[in-house]
């Protein structure tokens, strides 16, 4: 096993990883920017090193400064966590030629997966179905043109190197396909430093479902079912469920082959996600493989019974995974909802503020992944994400029931949050019945107003001095109406 790691990231993703180091043994470097010199990761490993200023190329992408501060400490691996340099395979070259384990896949297998052309072609050969589309890559935008209307309309424009939903357009007629390539190519130039861009066919309301794989060095490969994540604004997940209300053990089965032959063909090796899109028919097609950890790896860890990150970790180490797929079997239901500094009466705008008070929700089956602690500054630098609340229960509806008392056991005041729309998403109708595809949001809440207006800042302030050293009243939350004046519809969110 390693001695020391050091966790490339921030946020909760570095405080879980820190989590799953801690039950390992294992001793924590966290590395921060300016910005950052507060952050939960910082005040909870082991050690920490300063990176450099806020601006995430001079610091979290900083991959010279980080070699150097993995090698000042003594550190013997790197874990990347999502988002940075988690799929960047000359980071992962880099840490490997400085003699430190890089915790995730060979760079070859990231190489081949991290572009979106080369995947679908990966993936089809592999024998998985991919999304029609068109992919040459020294086409003209006539030969764009032309492919558009063979595949027919709407189709996709998509960067090759997108994620986290960027450089994405929808075109419904050839009369918007100059401008929507053209604006494509810019944003993931900005985004991604290459313009490669390629069309898919648009699959019209369909469910993102995807499988998590678990490989170790020793030949072993396996799946640990899908995840649904549909409910998404700006094509980046909210809400994420598993088991998916449309799948069955036949189709699991199914993906899950697929997903393991997809993984094989590239000898993947550390924990993996294949996207695949789901048409209204139950038609599966694959979407991308995401190299790394995923945001959404709790859901799968309540039903699996597994420790995803701490598994990166011995399989890294050179450890055997002991069980066979056989032997995975799922139990219950678990659902996750992203807590964001966001405000979704203004179309999901990241939010700035200062954590006046905080109450986390708690109770069986409840599990908070979070950056979160009273007096800290929420700032505009990174993305806004601030915690996962995860539930898990017997059945659906059950953690429906839990993930909506737990959403309004939640306090958060002094951040406008998006927990109020994630309890009216999980207590919608659509959602119980299992309507769950990726235009939800739009369809239910294109005019989402708040029910209650934020808590202006002082009056929070003054709020928290008040509360501050006294029990909190709790509102009545299970028939979510207020029993205080500061629990606006049975949460303390939106502030
Ligand atoms: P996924 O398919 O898991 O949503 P994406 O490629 O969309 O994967 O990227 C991961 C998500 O996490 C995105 O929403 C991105 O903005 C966000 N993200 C990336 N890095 C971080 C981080 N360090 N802290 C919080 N959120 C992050
Ligand atoms: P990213 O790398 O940004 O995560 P993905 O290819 O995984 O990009 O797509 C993200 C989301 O965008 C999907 O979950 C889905 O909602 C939407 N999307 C992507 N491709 C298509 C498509 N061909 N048809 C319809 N929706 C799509
Ligand atoms: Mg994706």
């Amino acid at each position: 096993m390693f001695h020391k790691i050091l966790i490339a990231n921030r946020s909760e993703v570095a405080v879980r990883i820190i989590r799953a180091c801690r039950e390992l043994g294992v001793a924590t470097l966290a590395v921060y920017s300016e910005a950052d010199a507060e952050a939960l990761h910082v005040k909870q490993a082991d050690e920490a090193a300063c990176l450099g200023p806020a601006e995430a190329a001079l610091s979290y992408l900083n991959q010279a400064r980080i070699l150097e501060v993995a090698q000042q400490y003594g550190c013997d691996a790197i874990h990347p966590g999502y988002g940075f340099l988690a799929e960047n395979a000359q980071f992962a070259r880099r840490v490997q030629e400085a003699g430190i384990r890089f915790i995730g896949p060979a760079p070859d297998s990231m190489d081949r997966m991290g572009a979106k052309i080369p995947a679908r072609a990966t993936a089809e050969a592999a024998g998985a179905p991919v999304v029609p589309g068109f992919d040459a890559a020294d086409a003209s935008d006539t030969d764009y043109i032309k492919a558009a209307a063979d595949i027919g309309y709407p189709v996709m424009v998509k960067a090759s190197m997108g994620g986290g939903g960027k450089g994405m357009r929808i075109v419904h007629s050839e009369t918007e396909l100059q401008a929507a390539l053209d604006g494509a190519r810019r944003e993931a130039e900005k985004a991604f430093g290459d313009a490669t861009v390629f069309l898919e066919k648009y699959i019209v309301d369909p469910r993102h479902i995807e499988i998590q794989i678990l490989a170790d060095g020793h030949g072993n490969t396996l799946h640990l079912g899908e995840r649904e994540c549909s409910i998404q604004r700006r094509h980046q997940k909210i809400v994420e469920e598993t088991p998916s209300t449309a799948v069955d053990p036949a189709l699991r089965e199914r993906m899950g082959a697929d997903a393991v032959a997809i993984a094989r063909a590239v000898g993947y090796e550390g924990a993996g996600t294949i996207e695949f899109i789901m048409d209204s028919t139950g038609n599966y097609y694959f979407l991308e493989m995401n190299t790394r950890l995923q945001v959404e790896h709790p859901v799968t860890e309540f039903v699996y019974g597994l420790d995803i990150v701490q598994w990166q970790i011995r399989i890294a180490s050179g450890e055997e995974l002991p069980f066979s797929q056989a032997e995975i079997t799922p139990r219950g239901h678990s659902i996750e909802c992203r807590i964001c500094a966001e405000d979704a009466a203004q179309g999901f705008l990241p939010q700035v503020g200062n954590v006046r008070v905080l109450r986390e929700p708690d109770g069986p089956g409840v599990r908070l992944d979070s950056m979160l602690y009273a007096g800290q500054r929420i700032g505009a630098d990174y993305d806004p994400m601030l915690a996962k609340l995860i539930v898990h229960a017997e059945d659906r509806s059950a953690a429906i029931r839990r993930m909506g008392l737990a959403l309004r056991d939640m306090g958060l005041l002094g951040v406008t949050s998006n927990l109020g729309i994630l309890a009216e998403i999980v207590d919608h109708p659509a959602f119980a019945a299992g309507k769950t595809d990726t235009g939800f949001i739009a369809r239910h809440y294109s005019d989402y107003r708040d029910p209650e207006p934020g808590i202006p800042e002082k009056l929070a302030a003054g709020l928290a001095a008040l509360i501050k050293g006294s029990p909190v009243q709790r509102g009545d939350s299970a028939n979510g109406k207020a029993a205080d004046p500061f629990n606006a519809y049975g949460n303390w969110s939106n502030t």
